[in-house]
């Protein structure tokens, strides 16, 4: 277990918690999975999570421009909501900023944020505002889903088809762009722009929770080989992922030249880079077809399956497999 997930089970154990299904207070679904769900009263149940954006550990001050910041710091939070199924509704913001970014930089924010929620359908329901030396975004996120219709990380089955929706890696090949000081170039705008505008898959997951179709479900934030192990620890289960059916970002001849001579290999950018925002998820054998009608169906591609024990291997073309190590973006990982 890396030590993200730690720091999770610890805090989760010292602070009296809802964990797992066990009905508190209207909480259909506590700690551990993307998102809380609650039974709101009316006839629907309340998906709730939260998320942090801080300047220096999720980008750059001088480096990501301020409406990236914006657009991405509310488009994060949401993910969760979708990788339950739910439809995101409001929003709150607790914002803390130096004096010195209260002019230009809060205009591109607050612009970036707006197009975030528009094309999300989100509303700011409220928040909080502080100075601080840095920038340090904080954003809680309420969607809504019919009852029971929430799918975890934990009803994953051995036999079931794995799949990920969208290429994996283009948000690293953007991040990787940015580290070699590469990001204000105009050939490599459209490079960028998953690792500054990520899309959220908000339609594609209400459309699979609604039909009832994943088995188990999560968005991939981390990385495919540490967001993977995730589902398969939930779901007490082990995957078997072939290498060459893994989606991953094409990376043009013109970026492959500027970064030459680094470590930027296609597949171990898909297998480990995080930031995507697609959606992982497990499907039964008899359920594939029904796939067909999903939103964005051409966009799903089917990497593996899922086994028992609890081994995590991946194929390779040669049909040799070894463990997937988890590799993922792991804030507290030593190295
Ligand atoms: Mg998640």
């Amino acid at each position: 277990m890396n030590s993200e997930n730690q720091l999770v089970e610890r805090t989760g154990r010292a602070i009296p918690s809802i964990r797992g299904r066990n009905g508190f207070g209207g909480v259909r679904l506590g700690i551990g999975d993307d998102a809380a769900v609650i039974a709101s009263g009316g006839g629907r149940e309340w998906v709730l999570t939260c998320d942090q954006f801080l300047e220096g550990v999720h980008f750059l001050g001088g480096v990501h421009p301020a409406d990236s910041v914006g657009y991405k710091a509310l488009s994060r939070a949401t993910s969760d909501i979708a990788a339950m199924g739910g439809t995101p509704r409001l929003f709150l913001l607790a914002l803390a900023i130096p004096a010195s970014r209260m002019g230009a930089w809060f205009g591109g924010f607050l612009r970036g944020m707006s197009r975030a929620a528009r094309e999300l359908g989100l509303r700011l329901a409220g928040g909080d505002t502080t100075k601080a030396p840095k920038v340090s975004i904080n954003i809680t996120v309420l969607g809504e889903i019919e009852p029971g219709l929430a799918v975890t990380r934990a009803g994953a089955q051995p036999g079931d088809i794995i799949y990920v929706s969208g290429r994996l890696g283009r948000a690293q090949l953007g991040l990787e762009l940015v580290r070699r000081g590469l990001g204000g170039r105009a050939q490599f705008r459209e490079l960028l722009r998953p690792h500054l505008y990520p899309q959220i898959q908000v339609k594609l997951g209400a459309w699979l929770a609604a039909h009832g179709v994943p088995s188990a479900m999560m968005d991939i934030s981390d990385g495919l080989s540490t967001d993977l192990r995730r589902l398969c620890a939930a779901s007490q289960v082990g995957a078997r992922v072939y290498e060459e059916q893994v989606p991953v970002v094409t990376i043009p001849p013109f970026a492959a030249k500027c970064l030459r001579g680094r470590k930027v290999e296609a597949l171990q950018m898909a297998l480990h880079g995080g930031d995507d925002y697609g959606l992982l998820f497990t499907v039964a054998a008899r359920n594939a077809r029904r796939l067909a009608r999903a939103p964005e169906f051409r966009d799903l591609t089917a990497i593996g399956e899922i086994t028992k024990g609890r081994k995590i291997l991946l194929v390779a073309r040669d049909g040799g497999s070894k463990p997937l190590q988890p590799r993922g973006w792991d804030p507290f990982r030593r190295s």
